[in-house]
């Protein structure tokens, strides 16, 4: 099988498979491609994980397919629910590893926060996956299973309106350092007989992988968001060291070129607000000289704790004094509520169940394009 990122245990698992990757499937099987439309509905569209339950297929086939084939969802660990509705589910992942994954409902739409990784390999210095090592990636069926699980959790049926409305690739991990799954996951997500959700409701959070943001734009151009957090090369060189490697003169060469393919005609910039560090007025000003040239939201976002971190979140004073003056330069500033922080599931306080292996960060990070 030419799928090895959906494969569990010695079968090929049906649910990280895109549509067209099942259909090959069952053409190696010498089934017909609507069986594989058919099989592909019943786990997406009515979340179900047995062939039993699949009424439409014929008894013969229903036998054979658990014989080559699985659906295996990530087991669910624990759920809570924060006083302000925002859901956390820890959903394992093998060998002492856990993913967060975190539901946010707001008057308009029901945000899903969807991790690549377990861990990150990039280190951001204020980042609390960053912090928890990196143990490895997640296979494309371990990505979508995490949305599969949110619709089963909060008992969505496919005539109801959709509880998620959209999906931010924003929990544990950077996604573009785990292309293939992830590219293949948010396929899934988009195809109308898998979840049916539009590009602009499917958002892309990286810290600035350069080849990889190239590839998208061709391979699946979703939404896009840009961890920033720093007006310039030397700051952003401390706190995302990946700048390094992709500077931001690339960094902003690959993003405008990406808008043009993109679903939406703007990047979204974040911008982590860190008392003393990346907040003054100063920087304020060094950050509107920066994205003068580009069509850009930002989303400035206060800083959430975790033990044994270095920094502290910005004043509301400062918050808003760093607002004030990118607002006088017309640019489009929000400021991230804080939800659900009292369940440890505000953005970066994601830090599920790592297992660290060094070495294999070490391996994930070479693997990054050079
Ligand atoms: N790896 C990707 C996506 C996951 S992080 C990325 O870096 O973009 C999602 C967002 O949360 C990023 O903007 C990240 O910088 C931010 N973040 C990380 N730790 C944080 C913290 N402790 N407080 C607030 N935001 C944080
Ligand atoms: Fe990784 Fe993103 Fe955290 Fe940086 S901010 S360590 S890229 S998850």
């Amino acid at each position: 099988m030419a799928v090895p990122q959906s494969v569990q245990g010695d079968k090929p698992n049906l649910l990280g498979m895109t549509l067209p990757e099942m259909t090959r499937f069952f053409a190696e099987l010498g089934e017909k491609p609507f069986r594989a439309k058919q099989v592909f509905r019943w786990i997406h569209h009515f979340g179900v994980d047995h062939f039993e339950s699949m009424t439409d297929l014929a008894k013969s086939l229903r036998e054979k397919l658990p014989t080559v084939t699985t659906i295996t969802p990530p087991k669910l660990m624990t759920s809570q629910e924060s006083k302000d509705g925002t859901r956390k589910w820890l959903l394992d992942v093998g060998t002492g590893n856990g993913i967060e994954v975190v539901f946010i409902p707001e008057d308009d739409r029901g945000t899903l926060c969807v991790s690549s990784q377990v861990g990150c390999a990039l280190d951001c210095t204020f980042c609390s996956t960053g912090k928890q090592g990196f143990n490895r990636n997640l296979t494309s069926a371990e990505i979508i299973g995490q949305l599969w699980w949110a619709n089963k959790a909060m008992g969505r049926n496919p005539k109801d309106e959709r509880i998620v409305s959209n999906v931010v690739m924003m929990g544990m991990g950077e996604p573009l350092a785990n292309f293939d799954p992830v590219t293949n996951a948010m396929d899934i997500m988009l195809d109308d007989h898998g979840y049916g959700l539009s590009r602009r409701r499917v958002t892309l959070s990286t810290s600035g992988i350069v080849p990889n943001l190239i590839r998208l734009k061709t391979r699946c151009p979703v939404a896009l968001a840009v961890s920033l957090h720093a007006p310039n090369d030397e700051l952003r060189d401390i706190l995302v060291p990946i700048n390094q490697k992709y500077p931001l003169t690339e960094l902003f060469a690959a993003i405008k070129d990406y808008l043009e393919a993109a679903p939406r005609d703007f990047v979204t910039f974040e911008y982590v607000m860190l008392s003393g560090v990346n907040d003054s007025v100063q920087q304020a000003h060094e950050l509107v000289k920066l994205v003068a040239d580009i069509k850009c939201k930002i989303n400035l976002i206060p800083w959430n704790p975790f033990p044994q971190a270095d920094y502290q979140r910005s004043s509301n004073n400062a918050i808003h004094r760093f607002r004030e003056v990118l607002q006088n330069a017309d640019l489009i500033v929000t400021i991230r509520k804080t939800r659900g922080d009292d369940i440890d599931a505000a953005c970066g306080q994601l830090a599920g169940q790592v297992v660290d292996k060094s070495n294999r960060k070490t391996i994930a990070l070479k693997s990054i394009p050079a």
